[in-house]
């Protein structure tokens, strides 16, 4: 049996998304040929690139507003410094709310002045700072809707007079959002769309073209652009396997059917975690829990083992938490049933009894 996978990234796909990438590895669209083995410029291949640009801009709502969804590579790290070269001219604003952030920092300051608007930093990111200003005439500002290593999530997005930039790796596709408020949103396949080995990127064309310096081909989103996602090889199976999950959640009936599914599963883990007098949440605020990642600990340590050992014989897999945070980490994506959510808590309810 298929074990709950809680895994934080790459993570849980749908069964049926794996049946369907594994039979169109072996024979792909009846062409007696595995979708690994065809030209990315034949009209199949075609086809799944036009469908997966199709299905993310319709998901976000995004179709014929001026916003182009690109397939590419380097992961979601890259876009920390794909975003600057295209953009960052003179400064550009970020908040800092875990290793993600700061990470695209570092990396935007090769480009420009960057300032740090707000930071939770120096509480190891326990919480999503709020009420700071956002000064005008910035390049853009730069946020991260979900903090997947420490389990917090941005729950209102700030208004900016400036285009607006999201790294949404961990919480895409989860929840409503007015994504029209966003000129540009980037999200590593491997945590809620597909395998890792693709970056999907949806910019609004026209931010693009502002800054004066000379951007190299592969990193310039204009390039990307004018070429549909095609200026090289795409990686022609994670854009599959995106396209495939993607179908699924349009079938399941989008993006509202699952975050009714995912606020039930978060608020059934959420609500053990408060009533369970054995554990205890990682984020300082509960308005700043995240429902895709939760971060909890046992409060006596000699638990450990027993814990362990009772998850893992439940069929648990992914549970531990990051190094920077330790404890544990439930990682609840699109895909995880919420049966899994319950195979955990009931876990958890049988360490209490035994402690
Ligand atoms: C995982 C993650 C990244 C890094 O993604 P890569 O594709 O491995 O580069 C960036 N941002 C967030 C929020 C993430 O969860």
């Amino acid at each position: 049996m298929k074990k709950h996978n809680f895994s934080a990234g790459p993570c849980i796909l749908p069964q049926t998304v794996l049946e369907q990438a594994s039979r169109a590895v072996i024979n792909f669209d009846n062409l007696d040929l595995s979708l690994l083995e065809i030209s990315h410029r034949s009209k199949n291949f075609i086809d799944v690139m036009e469908s997966a640009k199709q299905l993310a801009l319709e998901h976000l709502g995004l179709q014929n507003k001026g916003y182009k969804a690109l397939f590419l590579q380097g992961g979601a790290s890259m876009e920390f410094l794909m975003v600057a070269y295209n953009l960052l001219e003179n400064k550009a604003g970020y908040t800092n709310t875990g290793t993600w952030s700061d990470k695209a920092i570092k990396e935007a300051r090769l480009f420009g002045e960057v300032v740090e608007l707000a930071s939770s930093k120096a509480a190891n990111f326990n919480y999503i700072p709020k009420g700071y200003s956002i000064p005008s005439g910035l390049d853009y500002f730069h946020c991260t809707s979900n903090n997947t290593i420490f389990g917090t999530q941005m729950h209102e997005f700030p208004e900016t007079d400036c285009p607006l930039i999201c790294d949404m790796s961990s919480d895409i596709f989860s929840r409503q959002l007015d994504f029209s408020k966003f000129d540009l949103i980037y999200a590593g396949a491997q945590k809620n769309m597909g395998p890792a080995g693709t970056t999907l990127v949806v910019v609004k064309e026209d931010v693009l073209g502002k800054v004066s310096r000379q951007i190299p081909s592969m990193l310039d989103y204009s390039v990307h652009i004018s070429k549909d996602s095609m200026f090289n090889t795409p990686a022609v199976f994670p854009v599959y396997v995106s396209m495939l999950t993607l179908s699924w959640l349009k079938d399941l009936g989008g993006i509202s059917a699952i975050e009714k599914i995912n606020n039930n599963k978060a608020e059934i883990l959420y609500n053990e975690i408060d009533r369970n007098t054995l554990f205890n949440g990682f984020v300082a605020n509960k308005e700043d829990r995240s429902k895709m990642n939760a971060t909890f600990s046992l409060n006596d340590a000699s638990l450990k083992d027993t814990f362990d050992t009772l998850w893992n014989q439940a069929g648990i897999n992914g549970l531990n938490g990051h190094r920077s945070v330790g404890g544990y980490r439930a990682s609840m994506y699109n895909a995880l049933g919420v049966e899994s959510v319950q195979v955990l808590v009931d876990v958890m309810q049988t360490l209490e009894k035994k402690a």
